[in-house]
């Protein structure tokens, strides 16, 4: 089966600056480059919500994440490569990360049934039956012509016992091996490994180590932000990353909030994805430099400002605080539009302002001058 990219290139990572343990560089990619450190939009099944793909790539994003879990159940990964894979098919031309269904099929608690083949389970569209295993994970996102593949992996809800941990941990050490192999050699594509092991340091070492004697082109920090709190993950994160291969990306997966995002790249993070900053986009939240606004708030109901008036997103360049809580509470498209772009605009300006801090040797005066404007809070009431 023929897939999309794939023009003969290698992937690859070079760092360009590193500023105490964050790092600046560029991950290429067949279908183009990706400044990091970087944060992924989500594009879950075959869409970033409310954003058109220019309108993606004019936030700054230069990668985006599908789901594989959601794009296997509907519309189907054959179909999608029937129709020419999953850039044509949703116009995004940039490089796509895709995860394995790992994560998502795991949420399906009583729904599924964990093997060492694999895990079986229950579609939540139409209740069909499925498999996933590392090799269909692998088949699936070559299917897709992701640019950026993910071995398939199971990742236990925190709080877990260590021998849980450990068990989860050493399966999907299995399993990368597994994906490694049925990935085989695909030039101008990527297979990143995951780490696991919860917090408990010397699983997260013993999972490194399998890693890194498969061998993987990036490598993803996973089974963190599934509940154990900030403080705890920038814990495991003050040891987890240094682990991992210097010369490779280093992926932290499902973060975050601003403020964990630039603590994860603090600590040595390359790429994050979050689907916060649409999903927020769409319940009437923003996140800006001051942090948090709740635009259903009525006291945005008169309020001509814009949101964020540094801010140059259509949604702060075009509109008021007082239409964009009036067409929230009207239930109006647009409202979640907006709010979206704004937050995709906002999460790319924080990460090119970390890219220009750590480039400029500055990022310790960058993150200072981010919490102090975050502890001023909103603007005052008008
Ligand atoms: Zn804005």
């Amino acid at each position: 089966m023929k897939c999309g990219g794939g023009t003969g290139m290698r992937f690859g990572f070079r760092q360009v600056a590193r500023d105490g343990r964050a790092r600046a560089g560029v991950i290429e990619t067949a279908r183009g480059e990706v400044a990091t450190p970087a944060f992924m939009p989500v594009g879950t099944a075959g869409t970033v919500k409310g954003m058109l793909p220019g309108s993606v790539a004019a936030t700054g994003a230069q990668i985006v994440l599908g789901n594989t879990y959601h794009l296997m159940l509907r519309p189907g990964a054959e179909r999608v490569a029937r129709l020419g894979g999953l850039h044509r098919f949703m116009n995004w031309q940039g490089p796509i990360l895709t995860d394995s269904g790992g994560f998502q099929v795991m949420s399906l608690a009583g729904l599924r049934k964990l093997t060492e083949r694999g895990v079986t389970f229950r579609s939540h569209v139409d209740g069909s039956r499925h498999e996933l295993t590392p090799e269909r994970s692998m088949e699936i996102q070559r299917l897709l012509g992701s640019d950026i593949v993910m071995a398939f992996d199971e990742c236990p809800a925190l709080p877990a016992d260590r021998a849980r941990l450990a068990e989860s941990m050493q399966l999907s050490m299995r399993w990368a091996a597994r994906s490694r192999a049925a990935f085989g050699d695909r030039p101008g594509h990527a297979l990143f490994g995951i780490q696991q092991g919860g917090l408990e340091r010397d699983l997260r070492e013993e999972s490194a180590e399998a890693l890194r004697a498969i061998g993987f082109d990036g490598y993803a920090i996973g089974g963190l932000a599934v509940g154990e709190g900030q403080a705890a993950m920038f814990a495991c994160l003050d040891h987890a990353p240094a682990m991992l291969p210097e010369d490779r990306p280093r992926y932290l997966m499902g973060v975050g909030k601003p403020d964990d995002i630039v603590g994860a790249v603090k600590r040595g993070v390359d790429m994050m994805d979050c689907v916060l900053p649409s999903r927020s986009g769409r319940t009437g939240q923003a996140w800006t430099r001051r942090g948090q606004v709740n635009l259903k708030n009525a006291r945005h109901a008169d309020d001509p400002r814009p949101l964020d008036e540094e801010c140059t997103c259509p949604a702060c360049r075009g509109y008021s605080r007082a239409y964009l809580h009036h067409v929230y509470r009207s239930g109006e498209m647009i409202a979640g539009m907006l709010l979206t772009w704004h937050n995709l605009h906002y999460y790319q300006e924080l990460m090119a302002g970390m890219r220009a801090a750590i480039t400029g040797g500055r990022f310790a005066e960058w993150e200072a001058d981010f919490h102090a404007v975050r502890a001023e809070g909103d603007i005052p009431p008008v």
